[in-house]
């Protein structure tokens, strides 16, 4: 099915190299290597994608993609270091050590980066990626910013799409009718946000307009993709851009149904406030270079909807430690239907939202267990995100600040009676500034 492209060939722009501003120093060597093989081998190759544009900007690509005139057998010919992977549309890698260049084949008809097999049904793309020319694999990729071409015959940048003067004006506008490609592929409508935030660059009105009618398709979308995506969205550094973006566009509840409903159904704006902070922190740690976590990404992305299935079970008369155990169920089942969050995630996930009801123990053994609980720091890095929505937490703060270091001295340091006598995780505590559960305190 035609995307609502222009059957005739698009016309070409050429924008030499004095026009722009891509120097072959910021380009990978070995992707460089690949380029002058290929050509070497008599075949048409460029630097394409998501690599071009961001030397467009002054960024620094992290992969270097090569679209090529040579089928995946050619290229293979050309590089003892060569793999085919793929099982409709085969694509090549090159391997240098730890370096992968990707070097695919031109396409002719649009993808949903699946890589998989494709037909089409309701709009939707499933068909076989058939072999095309340069002017199909551009008119076929999602962004104009995405669709320019970068080769070392001339250093020259060669657009399709009008994609060049795009980037300029730092907007993303999809190629073609907007509604037809999102229909086509609607993981688009995250890739539109998500480059949006990544880049500062605006969202075309046009390719904006259609987002919020269209955002139910994302239901659609294969669940490991939507994983997938969740990462480069509020894993890359721009997390809270990324969340404002899906906000401001209608795609949180398409996304994360229970968890945009909750923060939705909380006035305060507490639960949503502890998101942002949450999702600061993790930019601030992306910028250090510092690790950063899915299980922490989704027990954070999740506590709205958390906090509101187990209010809502305790206010049913379900006893604390079950209301827990059984909203963490809920929730994880409930809300990763539709984003596929693999259990090694999944699990560690639940703990953190588990041990937040075990910051208020004082009793030494429980406390020297909470301390050696392999997910202590995360849970405890968690409570304190947790203050952006209630100033509860300090006292537990300070004190397992102070027991880290010292667990003996911060007991010591807790007025007597406190934590004595608890016989359990989640018995009632004695002091009654602290007889709350996670529930009641929702933060
Ligand atoms: P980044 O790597 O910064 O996340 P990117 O644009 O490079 O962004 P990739 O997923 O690496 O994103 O895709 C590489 C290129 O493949 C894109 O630049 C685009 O040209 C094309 N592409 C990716 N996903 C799609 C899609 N869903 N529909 C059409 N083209 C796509
Ligand atoms: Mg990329």
């Amino acid at each position: 099915m035609p995307n609502d492209i222009p059957s005739d060939t698009p016309a070409l722009r050429t924008i030499p190299r004095d026009q722009h501003t891509i120097s072959r120093k910021d380009i990978s060597p070995n992707a460089l290597r690949v380029l002058y093989r290929l050509r070497e081998g008599g075949h048409e190759a460029y630097l394409v994608g998501g690599a071009v544009r961001d030397l467009l900007v002054g960024g620094h690509p992290k992969d270097f993609d090569i679209a090529t005139g040579a089928t995946p057998e050619e290229v293979k010919a050309l590089f003892r270091n060569c793999r085919l992977i793929g099982r409709r549309f085969r694509l090549a890698h090159v391997v240098f050590g730890r370096e992968i260049i990707e070097v695919a084949t031109f396409r002719a008809n649009s993808d949903d980066g699946s890589g998989d097999r494709e037909t089409h049904e309701g709009g939707r793309l499933l068909r076989d990626n058939v072999y095309g020319t340069v002017e199909d694999d551009a008119v076929r990729r999602d962004f104009t910013a995405n669709a320019l071409y970068y080769t070392v015959e001339d250093f020259s940048v060669r657009d399709y799409v009008g994609g060049f003067e795009d980037v300029q004006n730092r907007v993303l506008k999809l190629i073609g009718d907007p509604e037809t490609r999102y229909r086509e592929d609607p993981v688009r409508m995250l890739r539109a946000v998500r480059l949006a935030a990544k880049l500062d660059f605006s969202i075309d009105p046009a390719t904006a307009a259609p987002i919020r009618a269209l955002a139910p398709l994302l239901s659609e979308a294969a669940p490991a993709r939507l994983f997938e995506e969740c990462l480069k969205l509020f894993l890359s550094g721009h997390g809270v851009a990324s969340f404002e973006g899906l906000e401001r566009h209608g795609l949180l509840p398409a996304l994360l149904p229970e968890a945009a409903a909750a923060m939705k159904a909380n006035r305060s704006g507490a639960l949503r406030a502890v998101v942002l902070e949450g999702l600061r922190g993790t930019d601030a740690r992306v910028a250090n270079d510092e690790p950063v976590s899915p299980a922490f990404l989704f027990a954070l992305l999740l506590w709205p909807a958390y906090c509101r299935t187990l209010m809502s079970l305790q206010a049913q008369g379900v006893p604390p430690a079950d209301a827990q155990r059984r909203a963490a169920d809920r929730v994880t089942v409930h809300e990763l239907q539709a984003v596929a969050l693999p259990r090694r995630f999944s699990v560690p996930m639940q703990e953190i939202w588990l041990l937040q009801s075990r910051f208020g123990l004082r009793q030494r053994k429980r406390v020297m267990r909470m301390l050696a609980h392999p997910r202590f720091r995360a849970a405890f890095d968690f409570l304190q995100v947790r203050q952006a929505g209630s100033d509860e937490h300090a006292d537990d703060i300070a004190f397992w600040r102070e027991a880290r270091l010292d667990p003996d001295m911060a007991i010591a340091h807790t007025p007597a009676g406190e934590g004595e006598g608890e016989n359990g995780a989640d018995a009632p505590r004695r002091r009654r500034r602290r007889r709350r559960t996670v529930g009641a305190s929702a933060v």
